[in-house]
């Protein structure tokens, strides 16, 4: 299985039924600016290269960003922000991420998401973050490149841990707690397979922490460009 067969397998799924409800019915009452436009209104796969150095974790979906536009971070001002620090540091060919087909490429990078649903007021329910839970599992367990990982966010930061916990990953104790620029380093243990190139042996993955670039937080200046930049620079 590759993360591409999990980005169309994810798309079909209905295992959450109030977020499936949810993400339908936005679909189809539609905010007015966006009227003429049709709706995503499914779950929102994962974006970016498929060999990534750098794994970003996010949330959810929004309503009227991902769920709109089908595409993780996109259409709306959180991933105005992201995407443009990405671009600042070299990791995307644009400074915006507007729709499908408008020539947005991630180099190194993969967005991620504990779940993959627009949730209503932008809050999943924990029966929904441990449903969704296993398609995160599969990203770590097949991003075999990965180094390090971007976490947007306090609960990203805890579905990241109990993810890495399911599928092996060594992660220390205690636990490091969420803050902004906060660190970790989790190790992944070889799986016992060597292609002659490194495959197979340990490897350690730095988890960095950083305020999600929600518009409470950007609005507000609790989360700067500045702020972020030197994150992203940690990677
Ligand atoms: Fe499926 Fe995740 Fe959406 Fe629930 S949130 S329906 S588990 S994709």
């Amino acid at each position: 299985q590759s993360l591409a067969d999990v980005d169309a397998r994810v798309s079909m799924c209905r295992a959450c039924p109030r977020l499936v409800d949810w993400r339908e019915s936005v679909a189809v009452g539609k905010r007015k600016a966006f009227l003429g436009e049709p709706y995503w209104g499914r779950p929102v796969p994962s974006l970016g290269d498929e060999q990534p150095r750098v794994l970003v974790v996010g949330l959810a979906p929004a309503a009227h960003g991902g769920n709109r536009t089908g595409r993780m971070f996109t259409g709306d001002r959180s991933g105005d922000w992201i995407h443009a620090a990405l671009y600042r540091a070299g990791y995307a060919a644009r400074p915006t991420s507007v729709s499908a087909g408008d020539g947005q490429r991630l180099s190194g990078v993969r967005m991620v998401a504990p779940v993959h649903c627009a949730p209503p007021d932008n809050k999943p329910t924990p029966d929904e973050r441990a449903a969704c839970g296993p398609w995160l599992d599969r990203e770590l367990q097949l991003a075999d490149s990965v180094e390090s990982i971007l976490v947007l966010g306090g609960i990203g930061w805890q579905s990241l841990h109990a993810a890495a916990l399911r599928v092996g990953w060594s992660v220390p104790r205690p636990r490091a707690k969420f803050g902004h620029a906060a660190q970790t380093v989790f190790t992944v243990s070889g799986n016992g397979v060597s292609d002659g190139l490194g495959a197979g042996r340990p490897r350690e993955v730095r988890v960095v922490g950083c305020y999600h670039v929600s518009q409470q937080n950007t609005f507000t200046g609790r989360l700067t460009e500045q702020m972020l930049d030197e994150v992203i620079s940690l990677l």
